[in-house]
This record gives structure tokens, C-alpha cells and sequence, in this order.
């Protein structure tokens, strides 16, 4: 059982050795680009065209050479119309001019484009005001993605704009990642599933339903093994069914209590890394593995859970996914009120920013209990407090990261 040389493991450090300790899922499957969002790209997928396919009007105008329009208030004949998706089937002379729409093919002959507001019709001809500069409102085709370029690469999750970019090269069906498998339960015997009634000193299971939900949310295939009970033969048949998933994330147990069983069961069945993690709320933490599963025994108060899961177990599961966890983003808000902290442990308070120009401001929820799950409902953000700080003046810049993260980051963009 790794521990570091002092007592509890830094937080940046036991998000590290998690991170490297995981091997990214490498079976692909083929899907339709629709269902791919969300989803992490495993191939380099390059234009089969360019895109724009062809020089193309940006504005609603006039299209000429711009040799045939030398200053201001030149005229020339109007010799057609061009429409997006209707080349124009003739070359356009000395002269003449087409209308021609945003969209539109460039015909033969032309190289400007004059915007319809900089232009006056008489008769048959259109004087063109004011002459743009040769070039001017043609798109260049391939100006967006030349043909045979890598458009996107293995590791790069599919936000919409991605999904957009490839559909505008035809890459209708796409190979990704098969999403983890991530068994999860929650273990104690005073929990009680939340549609039945309460006995004394029973509670609802509310972690196992988070947990849920933060899996969907981030993309994973859920497992719900139930409640455990706090006994070394239930945990060890819970263990025996989650062990064929790629990750387990379980919650309570974990600590030296009387009924915590979790790491001996653990380190019997796989092995556990470490357990100790320099981190409030949460320091009891479990990692290791079991059979072919990564193993994360997060501890049972629910902010804890919540808080642990976030800082240490989602880049665990970005990067099993095949994705690139993000850095975290973070700015600094001055803290409205006092801020109590003992040096030891970096701290998460939950809190919510209020933006006033000048005057923003992040304010702690008013009880940060590791027992109270809506001080993380409430808020918005946590407040990061580092390790070595102690209590913090009101008024004091202090760190703040969002709740709301980009979580996937994007490898380096392939090379074309
Ligand atoms: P443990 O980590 O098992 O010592 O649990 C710490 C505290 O969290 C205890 O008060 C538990 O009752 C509570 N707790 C543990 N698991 C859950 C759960 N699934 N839902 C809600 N509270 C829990
Ligand atoms: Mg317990």
C-alpha cells in the first residue's frame, strides 16, 4: 500500500499517478456521424474534398473582372444570374457582369465580387458605386479544408462544431472508442433504496444516484450493482461481479472504521495503490485494481464522493475513454466573507461567483459539512484553497474553478 512519505498523497500527485496508471480502451466500433457526438474520435479522418468545393461568392452582388471596372462608377451588362447550386454554364466577358449570390460558383471570367448595397441598376447594367479590391467577397475553394487533409484525429472528442466540420467533408459514418464500462455501488447498511420506506438510522442511498448521473453525463456505460452491505462476503461477491467492467467506482467503506472493509476486500481480491489523499472533504480514497478493472473506493459522506469523483476519478475516465483530461479552468475572485482553513489539506469549499463588474466576488455556501450535498447543489463553483494556506481575510483573491468544465481536452490537432 503506497503511501507518500508523509501521511496523505498531494492531490496533484494522486491525480497524476491515477491518470498514468490508466490504459486508454482501444476497440473501436463504426458509427453514423449523428450518434458519434460526444464521443471520442479513433481515426484520422481527411477531406475526400475541398471544402468549399469551388471560389465562391460570400455576398449578394455583382461578379466581374475586376480589369473590366478600373474606378468608380464603371457600368457593365448584366449577363446572367447565378444561384448556389447553379453553376453559371458560360464564360463572362469584356464588359459584362453576372449577379451572382452567396454561395454561388464563381463562372469563368470573373475574379471580384461587388456587394449588391455598393451598386445601382439602370436598364440592363449595374454601376458599380463604389469597386472593391480584385478578389474581394470570393471564398477561395479549399480555403475552409483542402482535399486529402487530416481533418480530425484519434483522441478528439465530438463537440457539435466537430460534427459539422465532418459532415462538411462527407465523413458520414466515423470510427470511435467503444465508451468504459464503469460498475458502480454504494456500500453501508444503514442505506436504503429511495422509493421505500425508512427504519430508524436508515438513510436513502443518494451517492449511488449521483454517481449515476455524473457517469451519464460524462459519457461512460453505467453498471448499477445495487447497496452493498458492510460485510467482507457481500463486498467480495459485489467485487467478483464489477471486476469484468474497465472501471468500478464504489462509495463508502473506505475509511478505519469498524465496518470498512472495502480496501481489505480490495487488496485480497486485486491490489490497492494508495488511500490517503491530502484532500477536504475526501481524504479516505482507494485506488487500485481488480481483475482487469481500475478500482476507485471514494468515501461515503456525499460531498466527498462528489468532490473526489470530480478531482480524481473523471480525468481517470476521460483518459480510459480514449479523450485527453482538460486542465481545469481557473481564475481568482476576491472570497466575501473570512475563510477558516487549517494548512494540511488542499480544500474544496463549495461557492457561488457573483459577477458585478468591477465588484464580482465569490461567496462560500454557508455549510460546507461533507454531510451536506446541497452546499454542492447550491453552488457553482469550488473555492480552491492550496494546501499550505491557513485562514483566508475576506476581500482576499482567491481561486476559483467553475463546476461547469470543458472535462475533454483535445490531443494536438493531427498533421496534415
Ligand atoms: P463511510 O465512508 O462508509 O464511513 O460513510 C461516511 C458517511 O457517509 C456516513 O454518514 C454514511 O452514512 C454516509 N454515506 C455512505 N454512503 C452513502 C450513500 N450511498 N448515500 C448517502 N450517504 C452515504
Ligand atoms: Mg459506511
Amino acid at each position: 500500500m503506497a503511501e507518500s512519505r508523509n501521511g496523505p498523497m498531494p492531490l496533484a500527485e494522486a491525480r497524476a499517478r491515477i491518470v498514468a496508471a490508466i490504459s486508454p480502451i482501444t476497440d473501436t466500433q463504426t458509427l453514423a456521424l449523428p450518434e458519434a457526438l460526444h464521443r471520442v474520435l479513433a481515426e484520422t479522418v481527411t477531406a475526400g474534398v475541398d471544402v468549399p468545393g469551388a471560389d465562391n461568392a460570400s455576398m449578394d452582388g455583382f461578379g466581374f473582372a475586376a480589369a473590366q471596372a478600373p474606378a468608380d462608377g464603371a457600368r457593365l451588362r448584366v449577363v446572367g444570374e447565378v444561384l448556389a447550386g447553379h453553376p453559371f454554364p458560360a464564360r463572362v466577358g469584356a464588359g459584362e457582369c453576372v449577379r451572382i449570390m452567396t454561395g454561388a460558383v464563381v463562372p469563368a471570367g470573373v475574379d471580384t465580387v461587388v456587394m449588391q448595397e455598393n451598386t445601382r441598376t439602370e436598364g440592363d447594367d449595374v454601376v458599380i458605386e463604389r469597386v472593391p479590391a480584385r478578389g474581394d467577397n470570393i471564398r477561395p475553394a479549399g480555403e475552409d479544408l483542402a482535399r486529402g487533409e487530416a481533418v480530425l484525429g484519434p483522441g478528439h472528442y465530438l463537440r457539435p462544431a466537430d460534427i459539422a466540420v465532418l459532415a462538411s467533408v462527407g465523413a458520414h459514418r466515423v470510427a470511435v472508442y467503444r465508451r468504459p464500462r464503469v460498475a458502480f455501488f454504494s456500500t453501508g447498511d444503514e442505506l436504503r433504496p429511495i422509493d421505500g420506506p425508512l427504519a430508524p438510522g436508515e438513510i436513502y442511498d443518494s451517492n449511488r444516484h449521483g454517481l449515476a448521473a455524473v457517469l451519464a453525463e460524462l459519457g461512460m456505460e453505467g453498471v448499477d450493482l445495487g447497496v452493498v452491505g458492510d460485510s467482507r462476503a457481500a463486498l467480495a461477491a459485489a467485487f467478483d461481479r464489477a471486476m469484468t467492467a474497465d472501471a468500478v467506482v464504489t462509495s463508502g467503506g473506505v475509511s478505519v472504521g469498524a465496518a470498512d472493509f472495502v480496501l481489505d476486500v480490495l487488496a485480497d481480491r486485486g491490489s490497492v495503490d494508495f488511500w490517503r489523499v491530502a484532500i477536504k472533504p475526501g481524504k479516505p480514497l482507494a485506488f487500485g485494481t481488480l481483475g482487469d478493472a481500475r478500482f476507485f473506493g471514494l468515501p461515503g459522506n456525499p460531498v466527498s464522493t462528489a468532490v473526489t469523483f470530480v478531482q480524481l476519478v473523471r480525468p481517470a475516465l476521460v483518459r480510459l475513454a480514449g479523450g485527453t483530461p482538460a486542465a481545469p479552468v481557473r481564475f481568482t475572485l476576491p472570497t466575501r466573507t473570512d475563510l477558516r482553513k487549517k494548512p494540511g489539506r488542499e480544500h474544496y469549499l463549495r461557492g457561488c461567483m457573483a459577477f458585478d463588474g468591477a465588484a464580482s466576488e465569490v461567496v462560500a455556501v454557508d455549510h460546507q459539512g461533507s454531510g451536506v450535498m446541497r452546499s454542492m447543489s447550491r453552488a457553482d463553483c469550488f473555492i480552491v484553497l492550496p494546501a499550505d494556506c491557513g485562514d483566508v481575510a475576506a476581500g482576499t483573491p482567491v481561486t476559483v474553478e467553475p463546476m461547469a468544465q470543458p472535462v475533454w481536452g483535445q490531443p494536438a490537432p493531427p498533421i496534415a
